[in-house]
């Protein structure tokens, strides 16, 4: 069994009048379902417990309507009514041994109550800070309203309660929480009671947990989530100003919970961001309290989170992203298999489903908020169909998660790779600045399949259609990719636009290959999300003068959703890399670009020796349109079907090649749809009229 040295990990921890049964400690994290989709939400955290987790936590949850964030879906306790949904998600997380908490928020500041259309009630009179600059302000909360707030907390508590939860975090980090708004002097500018001192700064937090103690504190245990450092200068509430609150109030709740005080900081990216990245902040926090502390850190190393609780730094190894990329994470160590582990590469792609309120997605593992909506479980697939052999064209991620599933099936899966390594484009953009952590997609990938005996590799195969119809396999799953276009081809320009030959002209491909440009470099951004600005800092490193050209109000602006943009922006910008931001390219000559307002139109000139264009991708489908072509050969040649996936379908993350992969292996000899729906989903159940 279990390696003794990770023995610490798995001895309990009492948090108040509870315990938990070990050191793993789902923190709460969001996952674009929330109030709409409960039933999804509820079986993903359930499949966390079956995979070993000690102690598994909702994601915010309102307490009152006069504070919601939508668009963000979160869950809802306004009103009794709500009970029921959290109820399923409390039973789904018991259902293995763990503590179940809920995190309870009131958003003050941050919720513009675009829902409820109240006005919002926040610690000082203040614009609402969210990611939309939205155009309503706060009021102040009057003393009278604070009395009200507590009850709130009290009335919501009770239903928690109710609900079957044996925790409860209340919520003060990432700039979100009401308790980080009254703690801070940037959010906190009362002159009564409740401002000035610290002292006066934390006698809400102090009342709330007095309040929850006599209402629920006999059988719930009470976390609280604070900032580890606003990181906003002067006024923000700073670690040091953290250390003092809990030196003040060591005892005050059984938990202490900490996080960073923006979530683009607690959150960030492995390309901004190492595993224990918080550790320097955290460190010490300890010894000024006789509560359990736990902390964060994207840790997926077994070893650095003994060295967490040895080092007296943490109690428990608080994780959210990677409890979603391996569920099974606790048990995996438990088993003394901590090499099947499948780790967070730190993407964020989890957290654009939040921020783009669809459904939340996550690379390494495609199953995540598919548990109930497919029944698609992180561990197990499904029995084998009647068909017996699988080739698999193209060893990317999506060709590697098909065969790893396909193999896991029962099938026996060739896989035919036109290069010599295993990983596709994650084994050339693994290489590039920041992205190493990437790699790990091909890693995890690689391993699995070399355990399998059911599986064949064929390195430097390029495959063809009359090859493949000689083979004959019963079924071609053609996962072969994409290639970056080099005729500019994207959002600015649906078809080509002049670009004179004279010019050297590079795409990400080329890069990625190892040509470089040489002298000033323009780079024309138009995907938007992170390959131009990664570019532009490989090529900065190297020593070119680098000009981005995007025609976006922001640099690399998806990655708003990955949270990053910032970081992004400050670290080109930080480097010296001249960022030309809502400006197009609408010619390419010799020793020149021309750009465009986006808004004008208004061109002017750019100089520059070389142009990167970073547009849009081809699929790299010529292989399946072959066999298409050939379709009348296949029943001859023993094939059964021949599907397209992947970037080779169509373009896009590697979070949707993953996904597609998986879903080939999950869906092979399956039952044929038709046009029905291919997932569960709940429906608001309408009100008699
Ligand atoms: P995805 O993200 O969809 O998995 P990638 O571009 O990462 O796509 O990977 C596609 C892989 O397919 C690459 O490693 C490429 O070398 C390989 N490939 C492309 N065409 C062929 C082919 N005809 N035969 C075998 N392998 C191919
Ligand atoms: Fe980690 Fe990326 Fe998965 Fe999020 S989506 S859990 S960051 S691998």
């Amino acid at each position: 069994m279990r390696d003794p040295r990770y023995d610490i990990l798995f001895t309990p921890l009492a948090i108040g009048p509870v315990t938990a049964k070990n050191r793993f400690y789902q923190v709460p994290h969001c996952n674009g379902g929330g109030y709409r989709d409960p039933s999804a939400a509820a079986a993903m955290r359930g499949v966390k417990a079956e995979g070993g987790w000690g102690v598994i936590f909702t994601e915010q949850c309102e307490i009152h309507h006069t504070s919601e964030i939508t668009p963000f879906i979160e869950l809802r306790l306004w009103e009794d009514q709500d009970i029921p949904a959290i109820a399923r998600m409390a039973e789904k997380m018991k259902s293995h041994g763990a503590l179940a908490g809920i995190q309870l928020a009131y958003s003050g500041v941050n919720g513009p109550n675009f829902y409820t259309r109240e006005v919002p009630l926040a610690v000082s009179a203040l614009p609402i800070r969210t990611f939309t600059n939205d155009p309503v302000q706060a009021r102040a909360l009057t003393k009278s309203d604070i009395r009200d707030l507590r009850r709130w907390f009290v009335n919501a508590a009770r239903r928690s309660k109710a609900a079957g939860f044996d925790l409860i975090c209340l919520y003060g980090a990432h700039g979100f929480g009401i308790f980080q708004h009254f703690l801070s002097r940037a959010t906190n500018q009362r002159s009564d009671e409740y401002g000035g001192s610290l002292e006066n700064r934390s006698r809400f937090a102090r009342e709330v947990v007095a309040d929850l103690r006599d209402a629920v504190g006999d059988t719930m245990g009470l976390t609280m989530r604070v900032s580890l450092d606003e990181t906003i200068g002067e006024l923000g509430f700073s670690n040091a100003e953290l250390r003092d609150f809990i030196e003040m109030n060591g005892d005050l709740p059984d938990m202490w919970d900490l996080a960073h005080g923006t979530w683009e900081d607690c959150s960030g990216p492995s390309r901004f961001k190492e595993e224990a990245a918080q550790e320097v902040l955290v460190r010490g926090i300890r010894a000024l309290t006789s509560r359990p502390v736990v902390g964060v850190g994207r840790f997926t190393s077994p070893d650095v989170m003994v060295r967490m609780l040895k080092s007296g730094t943490l109690d428990a190894i608080g994780c959210a992203r990677p409890s979603i990329a391996d569920p099974f994470l606790p048990k995996k160590i438990e088993e003394a298999r901590p090499e099947d582990i499948r780790e967070c590469i730190g993407c964020n792609i989890c957290i654009t489903g939040d921020m783009t309120h669809g459904i939340s997605r996550c690379t390494q593992n495609p199953t995540f908020m598919e548990e109930w909506r497919k029944g698609w479980h992180p561990e197990q697939m499904n029995a084998k169909g009647q068909s017996e052999r699988v080739l698999v064209v193209g060893a990317g991620p999506a060709g590697l998660e098909a065969t790893r599933a396909l193999a896991e099936r029962g099938y026996d899966v060739a896989l035919a790779e036109a290069g010599n390594a295993l990983g596709g484009r994650v084994a050339r953009e693994r290489m590039l600045p920041g992205l190493s952590a990437w790699g790990r997609v091909a890693d995890y990938r690689a391993y699995q399949i070399g355990q399998k005996p059911n599986v064949e590799v064929y390195f430097d195969s390029r495959l063809d259609a009359a090859g493949i119809v000689d083979f004959g396999f019963q079924h071609v799953c053609i996962a072969t990719g994409a290639h970056w276009r080099r005729d500019g081809v994207s959002r600015q320009h649906v078809v080509p636009f002049p670009i004179d030959p004279a010019m050297p002209l590079f795409t990400p491909d080329d890069l990625m290959a190892g040509l470089r440009p040489s002298g000033r470099v323009v780079i024309y951004d138009d995907d938007h999300y992170y390959m131009g600005g990664v570019l532009a800092e490989l090529l900065r490193r190297e020593g070119h003068e680098v000009t981005i050209v995007t025609p976006s109000a922001y640099l690399s602006d998806w990655t708003v959703n990955t949270l990053e943009q910032h970081a992004i922006h400050r670290r080109l910008a930080g480097m010296g890399v001249e960022i030309v931001l809502n400006r197009g390219v609408t010619a390419i000559g010799r020793g020149e670009v021309t750009t465009n307002c986006t808004y004008t139109g208004a061109p002017s000139p750019i100089g520059c020796d070389a142009v990167v264009m970073v547009a849009s991708r081809s699929p790299e489908d010529a292989l399946y349109r072959d066999l298409l072509a050939r379709e009348a050969e296949w029943a001859d040649a023993g094939i059964l079907s021949v599907k397209l996936i992947g970037d080779a379908e169509a373009p896009g993350p590697i979070a949707w090649a993953t996904y597609a992969g998986h879903r080939y292996a999950r869906e092979l000899d399956g039952a044929e749809l038709g046009d029905a729906l291919p997932f569960r989903r709940e429906v608001t159940e309408l009100a008699p009229e």
